[in-house]
């Protein structure tokens, strides 16, 4: 049985019009569910996603979607955060409805939007349902405490791909780095590369959260179409693709190891398009580069 509560949409912030918006979804403290009350918990790890019902603008029915959470539950507890763009994808049906006014109006008339929750009938509470309860390479849900200290994480997002680590920051700076965890805080470098600097999302306090951890965090923000003769960090794709006149496909990482110059010693974690993830996989296959772990998810 799946159980459904309605969430208040808290937030519909525009970063790049028509492109990408965040999303804020408010879930209640406590919900009638199967005509019994049950009080809800919000427990997700970082790097999980929750399912939501959206309007499909193509369709013109709710439909079912995944969003991964870009806050996190220890400091925001049933705040749901993600960031949603537009696919332009020929089926694209709820990511066009999320950046249309219908939207805003949604929003305006307090209209909500059904989270999935999970009803523990004995513990008498229920939970926010989460996409994965296991750490594989398919997906990015932060190792269990006392096994990320351990890592280097050096994290890639390509766009919206930004959300699961986004996720991770939040968790470990609030709740581990501001502590200086006994024991370690392990290592991040978090590189985001969105087309210009409108999409860069949370990037002041990015760079501000660089600046106060700089043992524990490096923020790398990339601009891949367009920037500012001034931008002081990346320009142009950091993994670029050609293709041979024989129809092979060359994988140039150049830009990536200059960011980043010793990837054989990281723990690689990917998110964002299929092909871009792809390539950086290929061009590492090339050079016989392994990192410690690999971890990639993409939409
Ligand atoms: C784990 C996970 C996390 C995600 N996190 C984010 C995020 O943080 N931000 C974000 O923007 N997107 C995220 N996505 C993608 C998101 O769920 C949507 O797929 C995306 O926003 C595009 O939605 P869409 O309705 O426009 O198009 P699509 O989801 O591509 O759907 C288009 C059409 O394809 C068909 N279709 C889609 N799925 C199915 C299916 N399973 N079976 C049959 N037909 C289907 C339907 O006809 C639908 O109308 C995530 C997806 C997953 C799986």
């Amino acid at each position: 049985m799946e159980y459904l509560v309605s969430a208040r949409i808290a937030q519909l912030q525009v970063i790049d019009p028509g492109e990408i918006r965040r999303v804020q979804l408010v879930l209640p403290q406590e919900a009638e569910i199967a005509g019994r009350r049950f009080p809800l918990r919000d427990m997700m790890r970082p790097g999980t996603a929750f399912l939501a019902r959206p309007w499909g603008s193509r369709t013109e029915k709710y439909r079912r979607r995944m969003y991964t959470r870009s806050n996190s539950s220890s400091d925001e507890p049933g705040v749901l955060e993600t960031f949603i763009n537009h696919t332009h994808r020929p089926q694209a049906d709820t990511s066009i409805w999320w950046q249309s006014q219908t939207a805003d109006e949604w929003k305006k008339a307090g209209k909500g939007i059904d989270v999935r929750v999970i009803v523990n009938e004995s513990q008498g509470i229920a939970t926010v349902y989460e996409n994965t309860v296991m750490c594989k390479e398919s997906n990015l849900r932060l190792e269990p405490d006392g096994e990320w200290e351990e890592r280097r994480l050096v994290c890639v997002a390509f766009g919206t791909g930004i959300t699961p680590f986004l996720s991770y920051v939040h968790y470990l700076a609030h709740g581990k780095w501001e502590n200086k965890k006994r024991g370690g805080c392990g290592h991040m470098t978090l590189i985001a590369s969105v087309r210009h600097e409108g999409q860069l999302m949370f990037h002041q306090e990015l760079l501000k959260l660089a600046e106060q951890f700089p043992s524990y965090f490096r923020y790398i923000p990339v601009l891949t179409r367009s920037w500012p003769s001034d931008w002081p960090s990346y320009t142009g794709r950091l993994i670029r693709a050609r293709v041979l006149p024989s129809g092979e496909e060359q994988i140039d990482l150049s830009g990536l190891h200059e960011s980043v110059p010793d990837l054989s010693h990281c723990d690689l974690r990917l998110c964002g398009s299929v092909e871009a993830c792809q390539q950086l996989m290929q061009g590492l296959k090339n050079e016989n580069i392994c990192p410690v772990t690999v971890r990639k998810e993409s939409w």
